[in-house]
């Protein structure tokens, strides 16, 4: 079968021809001057799009959650509180590796398809007066359920209870997708990764520390090697790596963050609110829901569909790519065989969004789901053409 069709995973994304090919470079020697002239404007690059002014950027040959564990291990010590929300498998997994690391986690569960309840962190957070938390950890997106949270509440939260705990938020796919503001709202750690809103392969973890986050790193308890972030420091200083840097992601790195500011952030931010909105109009022409309550959570990166109850979801996902070779996100947790999952992130066109929704009706009329062959294109359609021409720029 061709491998020729766009993918529609919540991530690794679609990679535009001009980063595929940025990526894919003859080895140079990494500790002569020509590394810094990739490094330097791929740092730079990211604080940008971080909307950041003071963090240090960081990164790692890793993925998403090496940032996470450059996060934590830098900044705290074992038994030290952390707060957290539980509302799907992102969540859950930072969770759990704090846990792993002997830090003692507060955990708010919240049913999966809600955000991070800010008025219940405010409570917590002023009833600790002898401030034992020391950081809150939020995911902005939640991949697992197509929930976006609000970071600046929780900002608002912190300060109205006028407690000092550091900011973690989790934007490995958010960030580069819609608004994302680290300075502005007082983002102590801000963690992504190359194969989401940077639209390049999988294996960079990136992650931006504020100086109150640089500055609880020397009094930091958690053992740490490869992600100790005094090396790579040090590492990018002399214009290099505490080890082999991977030389071709970071000139993607630097090629990428040059096409997002380039189109402007505020334009990628458009084009990812205008195609999944057209994803949105499509479900409810399906006469579908999200799984995400209420449309103020509604993620513009990726969308969790409900399917009807006692119907396996995963049958959509391996039906796509059995029979039509086109790719789907299946639902993870307590959602599996709830939800099926269209990602809408990267370097997505109005034409290839489309696809995907045909794909995904061929599919539902074929295992005989309810729906009406081209109804849900053609509501998307209807929002496109209407929105046309704002923010639209074809995939390079
Ligand atoms: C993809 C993702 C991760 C994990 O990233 P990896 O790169 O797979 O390690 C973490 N958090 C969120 C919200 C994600 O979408």
């Amino acid at each position: 079968m061709s491998t020729q069709n766009p993918i529609f995973i919540p991530g690794p994304t679609n990679i535009p021809e001009v980063l595929r090919k940025a990526v894919d470079m003859p080895t140079i020697d990494h500790r002569s001057p020509m590394f810094g002239k990739i490094l330097h404007p791929a740092l730079e690059g990211v604080k940008k799009v971080l909307k950041s002014t003071q963090a240090q950027v960081f990164v790692f040959p890793s993925t998403g959650t090496g940032g996470w564990e450059t996060a934590i291990t830098n900044t705290l010590s074992a038994g030290d509180a952390v707060l957290a929300t539980r509302n799907g498998m992102f969540s859950h997994r930072w969770i759990d590796m704090c846990q792993r690391h002997g830090l003692d986690v507060q955990i708010v569960d919240q049913s999966w398809g809600e955000g991070i309840p800010t008025e219940r962190f405010e409570e917590i957070l002023t009833a600790d007066t002898a401030h034992r938390i020391k950081a809150v950890l939020a995911t902005h997106n939640e991949t697992a359920t197509g929930v976006r949270s609000d970071i600046a509440a929780i900002r608002r939260a912190l300060d109205r209870a006028g407690h000092p705990a550091m900011l973690f938020v989790d934007g490995v796919s958010s960030i580069a997708c819609y608004d994302f503001r680290m300075d502005e709202w007082g983002v102590d750690i801000a963690v992504t990764g190359s194969q989401k809103g940077f639209m390049l392969p999988p294996g960079l973890a990136i992650v931006g520390f504020s100086p109150k986050a640089m500055a609880a790193v020397e009094g930091a308890g958690l053992p740490r090697t490869f992600f100790d972030i005094r090396d790579m420091a040090r590492g990018y200083a002399a214009n290099g790596f505490p080890y082999t840097p991977p030389v071709g992601l970071l000139n993607g790195l630097k090629v990428a963050t040059d096409m997002l500011l380039d189109e402007g952030l505020e334009n990628v931010f458009a084009r990812h609110h205008r195609i999944a909105e057209g994803v949105r109009q499509a479900v409810t022409a399906w006469g579908m829901t999200l799984c995400a309550a209420r449309p103020a959570l509604y993620s513009d990166s990726v969308s969790a569909i409900r399917t009807p109850d006692g119907f396996d979801a995963n049958r959509i996902v391996s039906h796509a790519l059995n029979t039509y070779g086109v790719a789907f996100g299946t639902g993870l947790g307590d959602v599996a065989g709830k939800v099926f999952r269209i990602g809408h992130l990267g370097m997505l066109t109005d034409v290839m969004a489309l696809s995907g929704l045909a794909t995904a009706e061929m599919v539902m009329v074929d295992l005989g789901l309810p729906v009406t062959l081209g109804s849900g294109v053609a509501a998307a359609q209807a929002h496109y053409r209407h929105s046309a021409g704002k923010a639209c720029r074809q995939a390079a």
